[in-house]
């Protein structure tokens, strides 16, 4: 890892399962920092949003490859608003078909290549808050702050519920949690995540924060603590 050294690129790196609540803390400390905030889970769900509307068959790896080269994705200047051909697709790929099966477009080792280009090309221009499952190990593992974030199943799961019912869909808990169970086995698959969390665990670089008990502002706080130093925490 960092073969020119890490901690050289003026940028937070943070990796975690699905629900540990990465998207609104991420965007959070971004915009303390005045960084770009860039969600990587939202290219793999274009890619295979873009898939799934052209019925190509999300784990046909050259099929998909020649699909992203010929479409493009683009971010809003704040990182939450992203455009597949322009249009604008982020409702869509949150939607449940792209949630199921994103996993296949995920797994492509192509697709991975391509969208980390993409992710380094983002952090090249200036520095970046950026989410994902690879960010830390892989995509970049020579940024200054790396962070693990998690929280135990139940709470992710009650988190998401919270956040469904807010948009006004009601699923039923256990609904929810057998779906997180799923996706941390699909994610905990791609190396990298794996890898993340057990160098995070031995203290190797990567901050580990288990965040079942903390709301999102303490989270936000322990990062930013993290980065500046208690001295430099704002009240409120
Ligand atoms: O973060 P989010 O849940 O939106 O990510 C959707 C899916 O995209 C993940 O479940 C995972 O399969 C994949 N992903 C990935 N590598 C990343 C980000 C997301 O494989 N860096």
């Amino acid at each position: 890892m960092g073969e020119g050294g890490e901690g050289d690129i003026e940028a937070v790196a943070i990796d975690g399962p699905a629900g540990a609540g990465k998207s609104s803390v991420a965007r959070k400390v971004a915009g303390r920092r005045g960084y770009l905030y860039v969600d990587t889970g939202a290219m793999y769900r274009a890619a295979a949003l873009a898939a799934l509307r052209r019925g190509i068959d999300l784990e046909d790896g050259v099929a998909m490859l020649s699909l992203l080269e010929g479409v493009e994705l683009s971010f809003n200047a704040a990182g939450d608003r992203l455009f597949l051909d322009r249009e604008d697709v982020s409702a869509e790929i949150r939607g449940p078909e792209v949630t199921e099966k994103v996993k296949y477009a995920a797994r492509i080792p192509g697709i991975r290549a391509r969208l980390m280009k993409m992710q380094q090309a983002m952090s090249e221009r200036r520095p970046v808050v950026m989410e994902g499952r690879d960010i830390t190990t892989v995509v970049l593992p020579r940024a200054r702050w790396k962070f693990f974030l998690t929280a135990r199943p139940e709470v992710r799961a009650r988190r998401r519920r919270s956040e469904m019912l807010a948009a006004g869909r009601e699923v039923p808990e256990a609904e929810i949690l057998a779906d997180i169970v799923r996706r941390d086995a699909s994610d905990y698959q791609v190396g990298p995540m794996r890898d993340a969390r057990d160098l995070a665990l031995a203290g190797a670089g990567i901050v580990y924060l288990d965040t079942s008990r903390m709301t999102p502002e303490q989270v936000v706080a322990a990062m930013l603590e993290r980065m500046e130093g208690p001295s430099s925490q704002k009240p409120g």
